[in-house]
């Protein structure tokens, strides 16, 4: 029986550039991983998920320099393998289209050392979805060829030197063909493929600079030269790119072509950045602030957590969905479940905190309609609170409204702080590129101060986007202007207000 290995070598894609087209296994691997060999082209964040002491080399070549040889590599990846580690080979697209990844896998053959290949969204599959062209097509495609527009040592016979590519009946998906594209499309011609067949030439697809310019045959060569299209590129030949037109969904989006600031803390940013890549937008992630769990010997969590294991409390808000992750962790800490609060009335402030507690196993019986301190008053206005006891877990400085609402109808009221939230200072690249970003969203009054204090006077250039009338405030107080305000004080509200104001 063979023996489970310890050390692997992954032969991994990474897919075209969207972060949200790698695949899950691509994702498991490269959080796995001791070490990670990676490409220039590889999504951005693609390694957001490394573990923290992963080591990450950067094996990149750059065009038309002899930076990393392909034998330095394949042999230092060779060594790591040989080494016993898990490592990842991560490259752009598929690692066995164009990739090298086959050469890369014979090596670790002869090596002798046990390596498993994960396929990635080639680009020509990958670009041709996002610009609306359908590589086969009932009427105008019966095949796709995915062929190099250069082939080394071989350049001056032409990429088609019997003229067999020129007769294939279906589309061709060119890569690396932007440089050679007036070589190879007089050829295709010669070889007696019509002039007059659709082209198209997709640079960057799939990220949101991607441009999409058609042509013919015959005239691709210097459209792409007329309208500067660089690689990464890809070429497409073939009746189907008449399509482009009517199935250009991708630049259509309504935040396509934008640049979008997120600031809220790293850890919570995720949803929202995808949420407004979803919509086209290019995002800058720029935490200005993060949390800090408070330590649970705190007196200030001791006593009352003492008391909420007693079934003290009467009436549990959470006022924020970083409220509940701290909440959950402190009584996980303890041994402890959701069922704590199983005699308590548990009052959610929004949406998002609603959404915090149900995988929790937590559906809160009060949500009110305007995720604002406020709001949730309005909602408690037919509870009798006279004499309840409240605990509010929250973050340390917050306001005061809710407790101090609460109190003035008589209720009792505990606040547990768990968590401060404290600001972080940006690299000065990342703020240079949020200057001239289209849109900057905050998503509470901590962001706002916190980018005042890493930014003074804040960046003129961008749009400012509130999620809410607490946020709106902070901003105005600081004489920043408020460009728009989500309505329902929801993340898709801040999306929606985000594509609505730039649109
Ligand atoms: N292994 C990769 C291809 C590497 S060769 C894959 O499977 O996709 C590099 C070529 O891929 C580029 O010259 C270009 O032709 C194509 N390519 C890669 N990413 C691209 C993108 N985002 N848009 C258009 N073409 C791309």
């Amino acid at each position: 029986m063979a023996e489970v290995q310890q050390g692997k070598v992954s032969l991994v894609g990474a897919g075209p550039g969207d972060p949200g087209l790698m695949t899950a296994r691509a994702l498991e691997l490269i959080s796995e991983a001791d070490v990670i060999f990676y490409d220039r082209l590889i999504p951005p964040d693609a390694l957001a998920g490394a573990r923290e002491d992963a080591e990450l080399i950067y094996v990149g070549k750059m065009p038309g320099t002899v930076h990393n040889p392909q034998e330095d590599i394949n042999r230092r990846i060779v060594e790591a393998g040989r080494e016993g580690r898990k490592v990842v080979r991560l490259k752009g697209g598929d690692p066995f289209i164009f990739g090298r990844g086959g050469e890369e896998a014979e090596e670790l053959a002869d090596a002798g050392i046990p390596f498993e290949v994960v396929p990635g969204v080639t680009a020509a599959i990958a670009v041709t979805a996002t610009a609306g062209i359908p590589l086969t097509h009932r009427e105008d495609s019966a095949g796709v060829a995915f062929v190099t527009g250069h082939r080394d040592g071989e350049a001056d016979a032409g990429i088609d030197p019997d003229g067999s590519l020129a007769l294939f009946p279906g589309t061709l998906a060119f890569y690396m063909g932007v440089k050679r594209l007036a070589e190879n499309a007089a050829d295709l011609i010669s070889g007696g493929r019509p002039a007059d067949q659709p082209a198209a030439a997709i640079e960057r697809g799939a990220t949101p600079h991607q441009r999409v310019v058609t042509a013919t045959l015959g005239t691709i060569a210097e459209t792409v030269e007329r309208e500067g299209i660089r690689p990464p590129a890809l070429i497409v030949i073939g009746d189907v790119v008449r399509h482009h037109e009517k199935l250009a969904w991708f630049k259509k989006r309504p935040l396509f072509g934008r640049t979008v600031v997120v600031t809220r803390a790293r850890k919570q940013a995720g949803r929202l950045a995808a949420m407004l890549r979803g919509q086209g937008a290019e995002v800058i992630e720029m935490p200005v602030i993060e949390s800090e769990t408070i330590e649970a010997s705190d007196p200030r969590i001791e006593e009352p957590f003492r008391q909420l294991r007693e079934g003290a409390y009467d009436l549990v808000c959470f006022t924020s969905p970083n409220g509940v992750s701290a909440f959950f962790e402190l009584i996980a800490g303890a041994g402890l479940d959701a069922r704590v609060l199983a005699g308590a009335t548990v009052a959610a402030i929004g949406p998002g905190t609603a959404r915090t507690l149900r995988p929790r196993g937590i559906e809160p019986d009060l949500v009110p309609d305007r995720a604002v301190a406020e709001g949730l008053l309005e909602r408690l206005e037919s509870e009798a609170l006279e004499g309840k006891r409240v605990l509010i877990p929250r973050a340390e400085t917050a306001r005061d409204v809710l407790p101090d609402g609460l109190e003035s109808r008589g209720a009792e009221v505990t606040i547990m702080p768990l968590y401060r939230t404290v600001p972080v200072q940006p690299d000065d690249s990342v703020i240079k590129a949020a200057a001239s970003a289209d849109a900057m969203t905050f998503t509470s009054a901590s962001t706002v101060s916190s980018l005042l204090a890493a930014v003074p006077g804040g960046l003129p250039g961008p749009v400012n986007v509130s999620m809410g009338p607490i946020t709106s405030e902070a901003l105005r107080e600081a004489g920043l202007e408020v460009a728009i305000e989500a309505g329902s004080g929801s993340l898709e509200g801040l999306v929606n207000a985000t594509a609505k104001v730039l649109s």
